[in-house]
């Protein structure tokens, strides 16, 4: 029995409830299938557009009579788990019990601890939510929000990205992976925080990817694969180029030397690749698989995909 963490990307869930629904029925059978042939599963799942979502909704209705106040980005990120992983829970359930498979599907709301001295907090770099014009930036800015213009498109607000260094309930996540049920966990990359010098710990106003949160958590649960999910088969050097190549297999060294020569996009899967490398270097005989939603079972079963290896 191999245990896998199985991170889902945006193509799994869709861009909007509607898309939600349909997309996470076709996500449930590909994770059935995946559990059927006895594999010990922990999903995790990105959240961009869910986020985006949720983080609108507030700004909207700040704008209005009601004058609600803004949320945190640690809430924008617990509510989108909520509420991607009640879809994820309940289709993926059905899926099972169609299949005469009786598992529990449980959402773990999961914080992810990050370093308040991360670099990144520095320099918050991640564009979240609607444009803004420059007095109305100016205007954030006193409220202590960070802000950035885009690309001549207009402000916008920034967080930071700080990578991952623990997984507060992983004890949690075990519990119930090895008591045969399937957690959910990590989703939107975790709901970041920091500790807050004592017992306590308090949400930080960042973002942390989920490659490299699902990696940490990989790490943690001493897993023997990360299997990221995406929207490409493989990995490719030189992408999108007429010289484009696609991989099959990438040692870490060769990993890291086209990361280094820039072959993969900042933001998309330049976090994939760095991910899959931290957690194959955590541990002998850790390997990580990065193909498409749909060829996930012909990955593992070594037919296609990008395996990242010693
Ligand atoms: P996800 O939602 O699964 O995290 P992303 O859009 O963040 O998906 O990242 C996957 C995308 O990365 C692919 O669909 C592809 O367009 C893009 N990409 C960038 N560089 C490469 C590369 N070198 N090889 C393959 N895909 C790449
Ligand atoms: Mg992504």
């Amino acid at each position: 029995m191999k245990r896998i963490v199985l991170a889902l990307g945006g193509n799994a869930l869709g861009n909007n409830l509607e898309e939600q629904m349909i997309a996470v029925k076709s996500t449930a059978k590909v994770i059935a299938d995946l559990i059927e042939e006895g594999n010990q599963l922990v999903i995790t799942h990105g959240n961009g557009p869910q986020v985006g979502m949720i983080n609108l909704a507030f700004e909207a209705a700040s704008k209005t009579e009601a004058k609600t106040p803004m949320i945190p980005m640690s809430v924008c990120v617990a509510m989108s788990q909520g509420y991607i992983g009640n879809d994820l829970q309940n289709c993926l359930r059905e899926e099972l019990l169609n299949r005469g498979i009786d598992k529990t599907v449980a959402t773990i709301v999961t914080q992810v601890l990050v370093d308040e001295n991360d670099p990144a907090f520095k320099n918050p770099t991640k564009p979240i939510g609607s444009f803004y014009t420059e007095e109305e930036a100016a205007e954030m800015s006193k409220q202590g929000f960070d802000m950035m213009e885009d690309a001549g498109r207009g402000w916008r607000r920034v967080v930071a990205s700080p990578r991952p260094v623990g997984v507060v309930e992983s004890e949690a996540v075990r519990a119930l992976l090895e008591s045969g049920q399937v957690p959910i966990a990590v989703g939107g990359g975790g709901i970041p925080v920091r500790s807050t010098g004592g017992n306590g710990l308090e949400g930080a106003s960042a973002v942390i990817d989920k490659d490299f949160a699902s990696a940490k958590l990989a790490e943690i649960l001493e897993a023997d694969m990360l299997v990221i999910l995406t929207a490409v088969e493989k990995v490719a050097i030189r992408f999108g180029t007429p010289e484009q190549e696609w991989l099959s297999e990438l040692s870490i060294e060769e990993a890291e030397r086209y990361v280094a020569e820039g072959h993969f996009a900042k933001g998309s899967m330049l976090p994939k690749v760095e991910a899959a490398v931290q957690f194959v270097r955590s541990g002998p005989g850790r390997r990580a698989l990065i193909t498409m939603l749909s060829k996930a079972g012909d990955g593992l079963s070594g037919k296609t995909g990008t395996v990242i290896h010693a």
